[in-house]
């Protein structure tokens, strides 16, 4: 038996669908981001990279990377096992206060992933609630259903951002049942928001836990940077926050934040936190780095808007079909997986523009798009040359120029 075939099988059902992917081979230089180098088939060339999710450019942060380097200089690099079997090494438990002050809760504790604090912290808490039911934002990533999945509970779906659906699952479950309700604070591929409040409304209203993963908001919203929640004065109404390391704070590992008691039994009993080695120090002391930066300064915050606005604001006048989005995600509509994968190639090999296609099962078929992440480091300059070229692109394709129209049909 040939077991190369079953996997070269499943790569081709990929590519009959058009979603088998590419990553290009990227080089980015520190202090010139979004600046980067594309090991290309015929050598090396300049890019700009307009779809990294190192949102506000932390990961080459003066601050940020001296944090990084000098611990590794001091400390080493890796942080010698599990906690159980190792010990916590010093800057992960700063980097853990800092996170409960962040979110302005008792506790924290850190993961190697913003996916692994869902995917172990969920079932987790879920199932030390007896007979626990799980109501799930319909769009909630993967991570979190995957969680949902592992812990065996009971799950509802409640329609994407719709409270009065969810108060209809509520109403309908057993008042004296523990429910866990979860949801995303922004919603990375739209970029909507959740209405937190509403949420938490219901959760008082109806005795649920909830769960909010704040992945695509922290560092970016509030006033420390404590995503929506923070904006919204929500945070004290939330149980648990969740949130990565790895996107604004431009490092890597997740967390979640919460009551003492609830953090020290996810401690106690989550096997992706008990079974893995713990983040390296001089990661834990780089994020704290770029948290206890971020909790001061807003610069980074105000231009990161003002650049997401102007990119919308450029796009749009230049007939693009920008989706609607409320936040610094700017989703640019094409409705068709190869032509979307073709964009992002023509963009790439002719005008040294990095943006990856968004296909299926990312998004919902015929809702491709090209989603567009602004940082506070792309000037004028660089969003006219992203205008020009995706008109450019859009011409030559033929792609649409507006989304309701296309996606109501
Ligand atoms: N939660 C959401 C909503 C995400 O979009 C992602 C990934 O991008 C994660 C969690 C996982 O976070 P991390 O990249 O830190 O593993």
């Amino acid at each position: 038996m040939n077991y190369n075939d079953f996997f070269e099988q499943a790569l081709d059902r990929l590519r009959d669908e058009r979603r088998y992917r590419v990553f290009a081979d990227l080089e980015r230089i520190a202090g010139r981001f979004p600046h980067a180098l594309w090991h290309s088939p015929e050598g090396a060339k300049d890019v700009v990279i307009w779809c990294s999710n190192d949102y506000l450019g932390m990961a080459q942060h003066p601050k940020v990377v001296g944090a990084m380097t000098e611990t590794a200089a001091r400390m080493g690099t890796g942080a010698g096992g599990t906690r159980n079997i190792a010990g916590t090494n010093h800057p992960l438990v700063e980097l853990e206060r800092e996170l409960a002050d962040l979110h302005g809760k008792p506790a924290a504790l850190v993961f190697t992933s913003g996916y692994v604090s869902n995917q172990t912290g969920i079932p987790t808490i879920a199932k030390l609630l007896p007979n626990c039911l799980i109501l799930s934002d319909a769009l909630n990533h993967n991570s979190m259903i995957e969680g949902a999945r592992q812990s065996g509970c009971d799950r509802q779906i409640w329609r994407h951002n719709d409270v009065a659906h969810l108060e209809e699952l509520l109403q309908a479950a057993d008042p004296k049942r523990p429910k866990l309700i979860m949801f995303e604070s922004l919603y990375s591929m739209d970029g909507d928001i959740a209405p937190v409040h509403a949420i938490c409304d219901l959760a008082e209203k109806y005795g649920a836990m909830t769960y909010c993963d704040e992945v695509h908001a922290v560092g970016m919203y509030g006033a420390r940077g404590g995503g929506i929640c923070d904006r919204d004065n929500a945070m004290s109404r939330v149980d648990v926050l969740e949130g990565t390391l790895a996107k604004a704070f431009g490092c890597l590992g997740g967390y979640i934040t919460g009551s003492e008691q609830m953090i020290d039994a996810v401690r106690s009993y989550a096997p992706g936190f008990i079974f893995t080695t713990a983040l390296p120090p001089a990661i834990c002391a780089a994020a704290t780095a770029a948290i206890k930066h971020l909790k001061t300064s807003s610069w980074e915050r105000e231009r990161h808007q003002d650049r997401a606005a102007r990119v919308k604001a450029v796009l749009n006048a230049a007939g693009l079909p920008v989706m609607p989005s409320t936040t610094h995600i700017v989703p640019v509509f094409i409705g068709d997986a190869e032509k979307c994968k073709e964009a992002s190639d023509m963009l790439l090999a002719e005008h040294g523009i990095y943006i990856q296609p968004i296909n299926y099962p990312t998004v919902p078929r015929g809702e491709e798009r090209l989603r567009i992440t602004p940082s506070p480091y792309h000037d004028d300059a660089l969003i006219d040359r992203l205008a020009e070229a995706l008109v450019d692109v859009w011409d030559r394709l033929d792609l649409p120029t507006r989304y309701q129209a296309l996606a109501a049909e």
